[in-house]
């Protein structure tokens, strides 16, 4: 039987370093959650407080879409005012792309195949190296080129990867190489051939997501199933949760992800299931103790358990936790019981509690905060 550590990521592929702002993507830096705004861009407020409520979050890198002029036009006062790496994400205007990078993006997001002529491609690529910028080159199914389709008959991973691997070769070409690449298709399995497919042909560093992904429960299962399996293989080194709606738990659950498979330290909660023994309303403690733990960096597992039969047991395995009792709740730390006393004071004795084993873990990890 597989030992089920076989499962952690214990090395990845080597790829090249390539800078989006202050955030390295490859080589050896840490897989970066990013995410995407989808307010109007042109809509400076709603869009500075979407990306600030993504920094909040823990979103590393930002992409905004520059589709028109009045946007170009946001993007640039939204450069002014973020400092988070900012990716400007366009479709078939050369123009808005060149526009961006005077701006200041960090990086572009393009689909040569639908930028036009190898003029306009090579006038995009010229402004991303004259300031320093990156280049995402972002393949889809939903818009591969028509030779393509007609050769393969329908979107497919090959497809996907011949698709980037021309882009790779116009834009190489033009002596440009601060690339990331991007194969996205709806389908996860689909999605998870065409990274596996690249990954062997090219060491750029590939953002890995399933397109189109679908409802924040939806979209996080078929997310997770595929980016898991590339992940657990070495390949990846930055991630988008695409989820329709507010695009704040696109982070959250990106960097669930990256903790699950052991690739970023932080503390996770385990919460029971509930059954008919429970004596507290677990679902909205836990959430309310996820809610709280985002600033904690400390990789810490902290329990939230309905009652006392099980709970105990896996409070006391944990870092620290709280079980149910008959109108009360028990407050565990590193397995010794803390006390018996109202939820909320429960709850409230809880973090209090996870904020000195921040401390700690600050202390040891010389963060100079304590
Ligand atoms: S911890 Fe208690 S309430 Fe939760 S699932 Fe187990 S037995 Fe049920």
């Amino acid at each position: 039987m597989n030992d089920i550590r076989d499962c952690r990521v214990t090395s990845r592929r080597p790829t090249r370093p390539v800078k989006v702002g202050s955030v390295i993507v490859g080589g050896h830096a840490p897989v970066s959650v990013q995410s995407m705004t989808n307010t109007r861009t042109a809509d400076v407020e709603g869009t500075l407080d979407q990306v600030r409520r993504l920094a909040q979050a823990g979103c590393e890198i930002v992409r905004v879409s520059v589709p028109d002029e009045t946007a170009l036009e946001g993007f640039r006062v939204l450069r002014e005012n973020v400092a988070l790496p900012l990716v400007a994400d366009i479709h078939f205007d050369h123009r808005l792309a060149v526009g961006s990078l005077m701006a200041g993006a960090d990086a572009v997001r393009i689909n040569p195949g639908n930028i036009g002529s190898e003029a306009k491609v090579r006038e995009v690529i010229a402004a991303a190296a004259d300031r320093g910028a990156s280049v995402r080159i972002g393949v889809n199914a939903g818009s591969l080129e028509r030779d393509l389709l007609k050769k393969y008959r329908h979107p497919c991973p090959q497809a996907l990867v011949e698709s980037c691997l021309r882009s790779v070769d116009l834009v190489e070409g033009m002596g440009f190489n601060d690339l990331k690449l991007s194969v996205k298709a709806s389908d996860p399995l689909e999605t998870v051939e065409a990274y596996r497919l690249l990954s062997d042909l090219v060491d750029y560093p590939l953002h890995l997501g399933v397109t189109e992904a679908g409802t924040p429960l939806t979209g996080s299962v078929r997310t997770s199933a595929a980016l898991a399996l590339l992940l657990a293989d070495g390949i990846g080194d930055t991630i988008r949760v695409s989820l329709s709606g507010d695009p704040v738990p696109e982070v959250y659950a990106g960097l669930e992800l990256l903790r699950s498979m052991g690739l970023r330290a932080g503390p996770g909660v385990v919460a029971c299931p509930t059954c008919a023994r429970a004596e507290v309303d677990v679902a909205e403690l836990a959430e309310e103790v996820e809610k709280r733990i985002r600033v904690i960096r400390a990789p810490l597992k902290i329990a939230v358990m309905g009652c006392p039969v099980n709970g105990p047991g896996e409070a006391r395995e944990s870092d620290a936790g709280i079980a149910g009792g008959k109108g009360s709740a028990i407050l565990f730390v590193r397995g010794k019981v803390k006390g018996k006393m109202t939820v909320d004071k429960a709850l409230d004795a809880l973090m209090q509690e996870i904020e000195k084993l921040e401390e700690e873990w600050g202390n040891r990890h010389g963060d100079g905060k304590g």
